[in-house]
């Protein structure tokens, strides 16, 4: 029955905006399987992939369960549905099927799966019973994701993405986000993902209006129907009705009023009324946001996420390949400052190039990541390292080492850096000086060891975004906590101000590269806090050099001071909003 009332579901906004747009839901299908013989001293080792990837698929199912579970009625089939997927999952016959045919036919798992899927469908097919067609669909529906889970990869999911569309899926991962053509998709919404994960960093700085953790979303919505994307209330509303869908057009049209009125900033500087430059840079994830950071008037980026190189690809980039890419954007960035920040992978964020390299933990973002990662596989850290020196030869370039702990840690890297310079020495590669080494301080022990860090690094940059997951031991990518998710909690607060007077007292730059500095109703905070320089989405900092335009620093000190002595979320929060000078995010 064609259902055509209007038809709202919630989540969390997480990139302002309204998109209006045809939903285009993304299926969990189409991949493409490679099929290989194993050798019989391997089959053990295949049948451990399979049982690896069941585990992994069980417990997202169970994750999109649970949001399920949360809904009111109507999510009931929902739940019935991920049940039978999970129940598929455990001593079926799909398994069992697939177990036999990697022992028999020694074929690796991926192709496995999908001879026994081809199998079970063409039984079901022949007993011509609508009920077990649809139950054919199932099947079909648990092998594609046992496959994807296998190859750790992902296909492009948005390439039959129609012009103007609004995407709505499961979830999507900082390497789909990375395929996703900004020019092509009007916003996105997802049923799983908190606030600060990296679909919603992606989101925010590819202009995107995004909405996360709303259950059963594709539920009562079809393909091609029109949807519209609240990105501030966190609403994917489908199929709107005439008020509804003039109201949005209209929102739409005044934030597309505002982001020019913005623009117009560009060339202005970012000078406080009494006369102090703030120094604003940008944040990039992509070579293809450097157009944005152009228009935006940044005056460097203050930080260059490299995961990028590492996703969407089987193998590892090497040094003469990541030197390519850097070289290129160092001389279209053409002496503006460049700060390049060693992989950050582990924990929610995962390339599929590095393989079994970074492991399975209990606690991924806990476990073997960014700079361990690095320090466990010198080889990996080498080439980068090298790549980054022989790109600083060609421009102001510094490097950023993310999750540092503690001080030996960057002493190692350090050691790590004059290695690397001696060996391109050897090569007959001579560089003129060293780029200034810094640390990202995100993780609690950073800042509480900040001032004895700071003799060690040439300069700081917070990361509020882990700063604040690991202070308040919350999770950014769940959208089950999200709401305890808070960068203003005295705790974080503290710890940033402990940062940036360790960084003064050394007389080094500490920078904020964490999603709050392009939060405008922090910028009076941040300033009072003690910090000079940000570092934000490009389409953000407009708003935020709006904000400081308006603003003092004896005035912001006092703010600060103010807020500093609160200790209530909700009152912080309130006293934010009043001194924020009204122009929207
Ligand atoms: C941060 O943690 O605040 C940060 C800037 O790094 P990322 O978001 O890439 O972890
Ligand atoms: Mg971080």
């Amino acid at each position: 029955m064609k259902n055509d009332a209007q038809h709202k579901v919630t989540g969390i906004g997480i990139a302002p905006g309204v998109a209006i747009g045809p939903a285009f839901i993304i299926e969990q299908s189409g991949v493409p399987v490679p099929e290989y013989d194993i050798p019989s001293v391997q089959v053990e080792r295949e049948l451990k992939r399979l049982h690896g990837a069941i585990a992994k698929v069980q417990k997202h199912l169970e994750q999109l369960r649970q949001k399920a579970e949360t809904l009111p009625a109507g999510a009931q089939d929902m739940m019935l549905l991920l049940d039978a997927y999970k129940g598929m999952l455990s001593g079926s016959r799909l398994v069992r099927g697939v177990e036999e045919i990697i022992i028999k036919q020694r074929i690796n798992a991926e192709a496995a799966i999908q001879k026994q899927i081809a199998a079970l469908k063409a039984g079901f097919a022949a007993m011509n019973d609508p009920y077990l067609a649809a139950r054919a669909d199932d099947v079909g529906e648990v092998g594609t994701r046992l496959i994807r889970s296998l190859l750790q990869q992902n296909y492009n999911p948005f390439a039959e993405a129609p012009e103007g569309c609004v995407i709505l899926a499961e979830e999507i991962t900082p390497a789909d986000a990375a395929l996703m053509n900004p020019g092509r998709v009007a916003g996105f919404a997802t049923v799983l993902g908190g606030a600060e994960g990296h679909a919603a960093i992606m989101a925010r700085a590819l202009g995107l209006p995004a909405v996360s953790g709303v259950g059963a979303l594709t539920h009562g919505i079809r393909t091609g129907e029109t949807v519209i994307i609240d990105g501030r209330q966190g609403d994917v509303i489908a199929r709107p009705d005439a008020a509804t869908l003039h109201h949005y057009r209209q929102e739409a049209a005044r934030k597309k009023q505002e982001d020019k009125r913005l623009k117009t900033l560009r060339n202005v500087p970012a000078v406080t009324i009494d006369g102090k430059q703030i120094s604003l840079q940008a944040n990039i994830e992509l070579p293809r946001d450097l157009d944005a950071v152009f228009e935006s008037g940044a005056v460097g980026i203050g930080l260059l996420r490299t995961e990028f190189m590492f996703m969407n690809r089987p193998t590892l980039p090497d040094e003469d390949e990541q030197y390519a890419v850097l070289r290129k954007m160092v001389e279209k960035l053409d002496g503006i400052p460049l700060t390049i920040r060693t992989l950050d992978v582990g924990g929610e964020k995962l390339a599929s190039a590095l393989g079994s390299a970074v492991g399975e933990s209990v606690n991924p973002a806990l476990g073997l990541r960014a700079i361990r990662l690095g320090l466990k596989q010198p080889k990996l850290l080498d080439a980068q390292l090298s790549a980054i020196l022989r790109a600083s030869m060609l421009g102001p370039v510094r490097i950023l080492i993310p999750m540092v702990s503690s001080v030996a840690q960057m002493n190692q890297v350090r050691a790590r850096v004059l290695n690397v310079e001696r060996r391109l020495h050897r090569r007959g590669i001579k560089l003129k000086g060293l780029p200034p080494l810094g640390a990202m301080i995100e993780i609690p022990a950073a800042a509480l060891v900040a001032d004895a860090l700071a003799k060690v690094c040439d300069f700081f940059s917070i990361g509020s975004n882990d700063l604040t997951q690991y202070t308040l031991a919350i999770d950014r990518g769940d959208d089950r906590v999200a709401d305890l998710y808070d960068p203003f909690h005295p705790a974080v607060l503290r710890l940033i101000q402990f940062t940036a007077a360790a960084g003064w007292r050394a007389n080094i730059p500490v920078s904020l590269c964490g999603e709050v500095a392009g939060d405008a109703r922090a910028t009076a905070l941040l300033l009072g806090l003690g910090l000079r320089e940000f570092s934000m989405s490009p389409l953000r900092l407009p708003a935020v050099k709006n904000e400081i335009t308006q603003l003092s620093l004896p005035q912001a000190t006092d703010f600060a001071e103010k807020i500093m002595s609160k200790t209530d979320q909700t009152e912080i929060l309130d006293l934010l909003m009043q001194k924020f000078s009204g122009v929207r995010r």
